[in-house]
């Protein structure tokens, strides 16, 4: 037996895992299990996005190995595709990298940026990858907390200026996993502001970029003026196009962040299979219909989700944005009892809170990741347990 190092035993848990087999026992016991605790798209690649990969697939061209740091094409379209977007310039060579989806290029980044003993700050409750970035940098993670009455944004007057001053790098979500909300311009000014003032590197995790209610649009970190000078943003195709599986992602922003990812992955990889870097840039330049139609599905499943426990007496606010619901545990439970209680009593299976840190405690998390009678037949297996009253 071989022992992992000790930078990975310190990893924290992959509290998905266990979700994941927890949900499994049940379903062994012969349960029907309403899986919303995890947030996999459950619709299938747009077809022409598909149909790019398989006409590249067979060009011999792409069975070689790619460049290092990927195709120009590739860079370019991710250019335009900001520019035709959100109206924010970026030169395909020296702001943008490609990646391996948007989970390793949030690990990586902080490689490229920290040392040891470093602080970076984390929102609380946020995404656990960040978590495991620090970890294997060996860099120390300060928590920021998202409250409620804050509009689950955080507030930087409250960071202590001897903690701010140590802060090098800082993590931010929107719109938000796990809590749905969605921040504005204002919001990022702001943090530019913060940044600038203690010379911090704003990562901004623009994973539901596309995915925002009532016709709102979430805008980009890079729309704010001095952004490029403050950070980077990482957009993956993942949830927008329904690519989780393809493992396809990129930086764009500040050249010298940019630079020192490119630099990190020349030691790991040369770049994505070729075949894959034509699909995503038939995806960020082809029809962005296929866009829409997955927001307004995921509002419709939102609107009858919320609607749904608000009926049967539960008080919950509907989600702003991303493709997860945020919800208040019932007096007298914490996160994983609550979660507990939904699998084993009505067989969902709910994200606890307190996976995405200290402060999700007293939340647990719903996917909209099935459709619309899953959801609704999850609401009828809510109500049976009376826990409300209306
Ligand atoms: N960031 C957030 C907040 C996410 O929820 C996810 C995926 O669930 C990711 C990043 C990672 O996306 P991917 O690695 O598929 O690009």
């Amino acid at each position: 037996i071989f022992e992992p190092s000790q930078v990975l035993n310190a990893l924290p848990n992959q509290f998905f895992a266990a979700l994941v087999a927890r949900a499994g026992q049940v379903a062994a016991e012969g349960h029907d299990v309403i899986n919303l605790g995890q947030g996999n798209p459950d619709m299938p690649t747009p077809s022409h996005i598909v149909e790019a990969l398989q006409r590249a697939a067979v060009d011999p061209l792409n069975h070689k190995y790619p460049p290092f740091r990927g195709h120009g094409y590739l860079k370019e379209a991710a250019a335009a595709f900001y520019k035709r977007e959100y109206g924010v310039e970026l030169d395909p060579q020296r702001e943008i990298a490609i990646l391996f989806g948007g989970k390793t290029g949030l690990v990586e980044v902080v490689q490229c940026l920290l040392n040891p003993g470093d602080t970076a700050l984390v929102p609380d409750p946020g995404y656990p990858d960040y978590w495991s970035g620090i970890e294997l940098a060996r860099a120390v993670m300060e928590m920021m907390p998202l409250k409620e009455e804050h509009g689950f944004l955080p507030d930087y007057a409250a960071i202590p200026p001897e903690t701010a001053a140590k802060v090098k790098l800082m993590f931010l979500n929107y719109p938000n996993n796990p809590t749905g909300a969605v921040a504005d311009g204002e919001f990022f000014l702001e943090t530019v502001r913060f940044a600038e003032k203690h010379n911090i590197c704003v990562v901004h995790d623009f994973a539901y970029a596309a995915i925002g209610y009532e016709g709102q649009r979430p805008v980009s970190f890079l729309q704010t003026p001095g952004a490029k000078e403050t950070g980077i943003e990482i957009y993956t195709l993942s949830k927008t196009y329904n690519m989780a599986g393809w493992r396809v992602a990129f930086a764009a922003g500040n050249a010298s962040v940019i630079e020192s990812l490119n630099l990190l992955q020349d030691h790991m990889y040369v770049s994505l299979f070729g075949a894959v870097q034509e699909a995503a840039a038939a995806a960020l330049l082809g029809p962005q219909d296929c866009v829409r139609e997955n927001v307004d599905r995921y509002e419709a499943r939102r609107n009858t989700l919320i609607s749904g426990l608000q009926q049967i007496g539960w008080q919950v606010e509907a989600p702003r944005g991303s493709f997860f619901a945020w919800l208040p545990v019932p007096e007298g439970y914490t996160s994983q009892s609550f979660a507990d209680l939904l699998l084993e009593q009505a067989h969902v299976v709910v994200a606890p809170g307190i996976g995405f840190g200290a402060y999700g405690e007293g939340y647990v998390r719903i996917g909209l990741v099935s459709d619309e009678a899953r959801l609704a037949e999850a609401v009828q297996r809510i109500a049976g347990l009376k826990l409300f009253t209306v």
